[in-house]
């Protein structure tokens, strides 16, 4: 008897990923996505900065050959504390050349990554890609999930796979209709992005950024053009109002205000967001399982959402290649679980909440605590390969493996 298709919602990173993944294993998968051709990338670019990890994932897929042209290698990245302009710290991935064929971090917006791996899916004989299909809602069988959904047409269809997997993004209909909690809280003020066609190298920047300051920290970052632009973020007040904050002289204030120097930027966008550290309560309900920022979001300071998702993404894969092949039975699936809420958890839930009041500090004596544990870490070696393999999540994987 055929097995039924995995049944894959949302075609954002972790659901073509995984998708991928699981066709490269000989496991058919139906794919929806509620964007269409027309819209799909229309969407706003958003992350990322591609950890040498999630390097070796797309490597696996064929996916990082069609990504390193669209993005910038950035083997480094620094601490600044604004209040001295200074430079606190450079870390260099080149001290991890003997742990990944990919020293570097790949500056490769998620628009790109989708983009291509979205033709890859549309290419394989074993992904039926459905577009403009919205999810609507599921039911468990013993022996199936069917999933129901509004087709490009208006109609409504259901679609039979062997198992669910609800990479929908945050808002995910499934985490919901399982009534699963989404664990965790929501900063109360707003972090505004300004893209900005500028270059910050003149100023001693590197691609990646994380400032320090106990007014205004911000993160800064390179993406390739064109135009070739910086990415600038700044929290802003809790009641601040979005029309004066997104105001074209309101930008222009704010970035001659971190540069300290008076000149009109070329801003080519800006949005503002609402920042949560939320992790879902169960992974897995049955043949439902949950992945990406569906299972867990968190702010972007360390570049940690889409990477972690796309890890989400491979370890399901295999585990359900495996059990779909009859080598092992669904056990795993609530391995999955165990492993990768450790992960979000223990690992990128404290770590970027620890990066963010990193660079937030308002006490002094901390503050400079903080900038000298960096520094010694950073110029030591050992240490700072470390540091390296925490932030380039090569210890949460490594950890997670250890999780039976
Ligand atoms: C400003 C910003 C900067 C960021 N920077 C970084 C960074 O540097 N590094 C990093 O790792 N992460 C970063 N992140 C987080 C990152 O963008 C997300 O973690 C990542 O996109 C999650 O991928 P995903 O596939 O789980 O979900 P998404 O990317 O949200 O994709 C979900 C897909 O599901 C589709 N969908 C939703 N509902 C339905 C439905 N009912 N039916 C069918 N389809 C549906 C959507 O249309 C979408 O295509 C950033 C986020 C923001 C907002």
């Amino acid at each position: 008897m055929a097995t039924d298709p995995v049944v894959v919602i949302g075609a954002g990173p972790v659901g073509l990923c995984l998708a991928l993944a699981l066709a490269q294993q000989n496991v058919a998968v139906t794919l929806i996505e509620a964007m269409s051709d027309d819209n799909f990338l229309d969407q706003v670019p958003r992350a990322g900065s591609n950890h040498p990890t999630t390097l070796e994932f797309f490597d696996r897929i064929g996916l990082y050959q069609k990504l390193e042209p669209c993005g910038i290698v950035a083997p480094k990245f620094h601490y600044w504390d604004r209040q001295s302009n200074t430079r606190i710290a450079e870390f260099d991935h080149a001290l991890l050349k003997d742990d990944t064929r990919f020293p570097y971090v790949l500056q490769c917006e998620r628009i790109k990554i989708v983009e291509e791996a979205l033709k890859m899916a549309k290419a394989h004989p074993l992904i039926a890609v459905r577009m403009a299909t919205e999810f609507i809602s599921f039911e468990q069988r013993s022996d199936a999930v069917l999933a129901r959904a509004t087709n490009a047409s208006g109609e409504e269809e259901t679609l039979r796979g062997s198992y669910l997997v609800s990479a929908e993004g945050a808002r995910s209909i499934a985490r919901k209709d399982l009534g699963l909690e989404f664990e965790g809280f929501t900063y109360p003020e707003r972090t505004i992005n300004i893209e900005v066609a500028y270059d910050f190298k003149q100023h001693g920047y590197t691609e990646r950024n994380y400032i320090s300051d106990p007014v205004e920290y911000s993160n800064l970052f390179h993406w390739k053009g064109p135009p070739d632009r910086w990415r600038v973020h700044f929290p802003t007040a809790i009641d601040d109002d979005e029309a004066a904050l997104t105001r074209p002289e309101a930008l222009q204030a704010r970035l001659r205000n971190f540069l300290g120097i008076d000149r009109a930027f070329e801003i080519c966008g800006c949005n503002l967001y609402t920042v949560h550290q939320r992790v879902a309560k169960k992974f897995r309900v049955g043949r439902v399982l949950l992945a990406g920022d569906t299972a867990h979001v968190n702010s972007p300071i360390g570049g940690m959402g889409l990477n972690s998702g796309v890890h989400d993404a491979f370890n399901l894969a295999d585990k359900l290649a495996r059990i779909l092949r009859g080598e092992t039975d669904e056990s795993e699936l609530d391995r999955y679980e165990r492993q990768r809420r450790h992960v979000a958890v223990q690992h990128i839930q404290a770590q970027t909440i620890r990066n963010k009041r990193l660079l937030e500090e308002r006490d002094p004596a901390v503050r400079a605590r903080n900038h000298d544990e960096l520094r010694r870490q950073a110029e030591d070696p050992a240490q700072a390969r470390k540091f390296l393999l925490r932030t380039a999540l090569f210890e949460s994987l490594r950890e997670a493996e250890q999780i039976l």
